[in-house]
């Protein structure tokens, strides 16, 4: 669908007559409409959780007033509630900085070896959970790539807890580096691989779009909050990388972020 802009200006000389101009609004219009779709899948999924709070503190306040059985229960779940709150706010403003800086400004060498070994022990728990083990291999490859550590941080966090949470679960996770080489241009492919139940095709591109979620309930279910991807999207356009993400179901998907090598690597 295509939105024009029709300006008319009377034409000198020729009463009655009017010059027409056309002018193609179709993609102020369609970020116009992403930008209020995202504002109201935002609140939306803030709502929920602060429904469900002030639910519960309804109950608290009567049924359950003299229960503590029941109050112990209720404020676990506040609790998540809140939690889960905390997580979309954090993600919502991770995405915000994001795009008010399109641009990496401080590129530093970073360790990516270093950088996964210190965010699997951070993980651990998360693992743990599902007892997924994981795997890295790093081959002969050069580990040092050209970037912002926080924010490689985020990316290999976000792809390394997707691969637990949706992975199978008593499963592994593997972790593969590869040097390669795209358009001329020296970089490292890490990959990483789970054997879960993998994303169905028809869902594949639009995968990394804010909110989307190919089962919500479970996305939920396992802390999620539909905006890693998105996150993970965004740092690796900024970093002039490449995203490749191929998925088998009943298999296994593998998501691949390509980055362009450090100094001295
Ligand atoms: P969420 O917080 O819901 O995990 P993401 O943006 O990280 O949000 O992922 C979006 C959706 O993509 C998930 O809800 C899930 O449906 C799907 N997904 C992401 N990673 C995987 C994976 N490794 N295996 C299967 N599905 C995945």
């Amino acid at each position: 669908e295509r939105r024009y802009r029709v300006t008319a200006t009377p034409l000198p000389g020729a009463p009655g007559h009017y010059l027409a101009t056309f002018s193609d609004r179709t993609e102020v219009w369609r970020m116009e409409r992403m930008r209020s779709d995202f504002i109201a899948n935002a609140s939306h999924e803030l709502r929920t959780p602060l429904a469900s709070v002030s639910g519960f503190i309804e109950t608290l306040r009567g049924p359950a007033k003299d229960d503590p059985k029941a109050r112990d229960r209720f404020l676990g779940i506040m609790q998540d509630q809140a939690d889960r709150m905390a997580r979309l706010i954090d993600d919502l403003l991770s995405l915000s900085r994001l795009e008010m800086k399109p641009v990496l400004r401080r590129r530093q060498s970073v360790d990516l070896q270093a950088l996964m070994d210190r965010l699997i022990g951070s993980l651990a728990h998360l693992a743990g959970d599902n007892s997924v083990e994981i795997h890295c291999d790093w081959h002969e490859s050069p580990r040092l790539v050209a970037g912002e550590e926080d924010e490689l941080f985020q990316v290999f966090e976000n792809l390394i807890a997707n691969a637990c949470k949706y992975g199978s679960a008593g499963g592994r996770v593997d972790i593969d580096a590869r040097p390669v080489e795209i358009d001329g241009q020296r970089s490292l492919a890490v990959a990483v691989r789970d054997y879960g139940k993998g994303i169905p095709k028809e869902h594949l591109p639009r995968i990394t779009e804010r909110f989307y979620r190919v089962d919500a309930d479970e996305s939920r279910l396992r802390k999620g909050t539909g905006l890693g991807l998105a996150i993970v999207k965004h740092i690796v356009a900024r970093h002039r990388g490449q995203l490749r993400i191929e998925s088998e179901p009943g298999k296994g998907s593998v998501f691949t972020v390509i980055l362009p090598l450090g100094q001295n690597p």
